[in-house]
């Protein structure tokens, strides 16, 4: 028994810093033609650059439902076709009998085993009443002081046949002028501002994997296959390593970031301990949380590149998601 534990995982746990060049991944909104970058706040005021947790659980969320779908994974009928609303746009594909108030056991079961988005990155559903939280987490993606930089480029699209009206720009986009020769089709002209930050960013994520599969109704495993919840762990964490080479938000058609390299340490416990966690807007975090970590039995896997962080992703694989044991049936 104890053997066997040896190759469960309860929580996986990524910190570290990334280098991000010249991208745009996740903005504010758009107030008239000027698109504003997210600001967060630290605790001392300081303002600094970020890309929301919203959006990188997006692009989790997107690669894990790519290789469900490619590797002919259940999803729900909403889940199949990538709907944020998950089990809530889904819920009337279960019996009848199942959403009465009162069965939100069955519906949850029956959800979690119907689709692997939901299990993995959770849903709220409004009639029956029952929410489940995601197994993966992430929080915000922040600047490190002083290690980020930000420009408000300005653009132009040309309108052929309007060009006294053209304002001077130090920035025009290519992309029309190429394609706007001499012909004399007229297209709105127009000018707009966008941003462009690079920086080093600190992120923190969490996956807390003893949760697949499990029904937090009644704390009992809908999958009664442990082959069906070892493949749900190695697919998120396919959409991991996916996600840290491609992270694919927001103006990537003409902001693709240049990625530069990324560093960091993967947390494991592979027993019922919570892994440490420390901001890595630290500068010490490595050596921190390598100490937190040992005291804890926790595991501390460090890497420099992006290269060395799947080679640790795909080890991980080997293991599988630690079960609770059900002291019921003893
Ligand atoms: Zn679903």
């Amino acid at each position: 028994m104890s053997e066997q534990r040896q190759d469960q995982v309860f929580e996986i746990a990524i910190v570290g810093r990334a280098t991000w060049n010249l991208h745009s991944l996740n903005n504010e909104g758009t107030i008239g033609n000027v698109t504003e970058p997210r600001t967060v706040t630290l605790w001392n005021g300081d303002k600094v650059d970020g890309v929301s947790g919203e959006m990188m659980k997006h692009i989790h969320a997107f690669w894990t439902w790519l290789r469900a779908k490619e590797g002919s994974l259940p999803l729900c009928s909403a889940c199949q076709k990538f709907q944020p609303q998950r089990a809530d746009a889904s819920i009337g594909d279960l019996p009848r009998e199942m959403r009465e108030r009162g069965r939100e056991v069955d519906a949850m079961g029956e959800i979690i085993r119907r689709c692997v988005l939901c299990d993995l990155h959770g849903f709220f559903v409004q009639r029956p009443t029952i929410h489940r939280q995601s197994t993966i987490e992430f929080g915000w993606v922040v600047g490190v002081r002083e290690k980020f930089h930000r420009d408000l480029h300005l653009h132009a699209r040309h309108a052929i046949g309007s060009q006294e009206e053209t304002t001077s720009e130090e920035e025009v986009s290519s992309e029309e002028e190429v394609s706007g020769e001499r012909e004399a089709e007229v297209t709105a002209q127009m000018v707009y501002h966008r941003p462009t930050r690079s920086g080093i960013y600190a992120f923190v994520t969490l996956f807390q994997t003893w949760r697949i599969g499990l029904n937090e109704v009644n704390y009992t495993y809908a999958l009664g296959n442990d082959d069906e919840r070892k493949e749900r762990f190695e697919l998120a964490l396919t959409a991991y390593e996916w996600t840290f080479k491609r992270p694919d938000g927001a103006m990537t058609t003409t902001r693709l970031p240049h990625i530069e390299g990324v560093e960091g340490l993967v947390l494991v416990a592979k027993t019922a301990v919570p892994v440490p966690l420390l901001s890595p807007l630290c500068d010490d975090y490595r050596q921190k949380l390598k100490e937190l970590a040992e005291r804890q039995g926790v595991e501390a896997h460090e890497f420099d590149d992006l290269l060395r962080l799947t080679e640790i992703l795909t080890e991980l694989r080997q293991l599988s998601p630690f079960k609770l044991s059900d002291s019921s049936q003893q």
